[in-house]
């Protein structure tokens, strides 16, 4: 009989800057499937409205295409790009819209290197460089993927893969992304951090009375 092959976790190219924002986020929406609408996340649902609708047009001898589905097989990746943009080469260059002036910069990056991934290996070219476009700002970023940002985002693709096959629960990350995160009020960090430093006084306590 042959050996049962388990199949990758596939992992989704979104996953990805949620993890980078906060492992405790990422596994409260995939693994608990826990997921609230905030101001932030409802304003980011109206911009990607406008990028939502498959489609393409042609301008300036450039072909761009709208909601692309992407992949990369070998990484166990799938997911979405705003917009991309094919030069004249055939050259891909992928735009992610956000919602905010600037976001997580570091996640941002991350998930859109990721969609550079997916690209090079469906369309078989380099893609050196992609855009954020902030939509409260209208401002535009452009980023390019070096390695560090490569080797970055291939260590956040194993540890959400990692995530999604053990389904824990990271510890509340308690700082300053904790105000405008899409699940404060599910995650409770301020709650659970002092529950947690409770236990921990507790057990102190306890090693010392021995
Ligand atoms: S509220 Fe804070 S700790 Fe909880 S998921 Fe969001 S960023 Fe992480």
């Amino acid at each position: 009989m042959n050996p049962v092959i388990a199949e990758p976790v596939t992992v989704l190219v979104s996953m990805l800057s949620h993890y980078a924002y906060c492992p405790r986020r990422c596994a409260l929406m995939f693994v608990e499937q826990t997921y609230e609408d905030n101001e932030y996340t409802l304003r980011g649902q109206a911009v990607h409205e406008n990028v939502d609708e498959p489609g393409w047009v042609q301008r300036e001898g450039q072909r761009i295409e709208r909601a692309l589905l992407v992949w990369h097989d070998e990484l166990g990746l799938q997911g979405k790009c705003d917009v991309v943009v094919f030069r004249d080469d055939g050259t891909p260059y992928p735009v992610e819209y956000k919602s905010g002036k600037r976001g997580y910069k570091r996640a941002d990056d991350i998930q859109l290197c990721a969609q550079a991934m997916c690209l090079e290996a469906m369309f078989g070219k380099p893609v050196h460089e992609g855009a954020i476009y902030y939509h409260s700002s209208r401002r535009r970023r452009n980023v390019t993927f070096d390695e560090p940002l490569r080797q970055l985002t291939l260590r956040t693709i194993e540890q959400v893969r990692q995530l999604l096959e053990t389904m824990r629960i990271p510890p509340p990350v308690n700082d300053h992304r904790c105000p405008n995160c899409s699940v404060v009020g599910l995650c409770l960090p301020e709650a659970v951090a002092s529950l947690r430093q409770h236990t921990d006084d507790r057990d102190l306590y306890a090693l010392q009375e021995e």
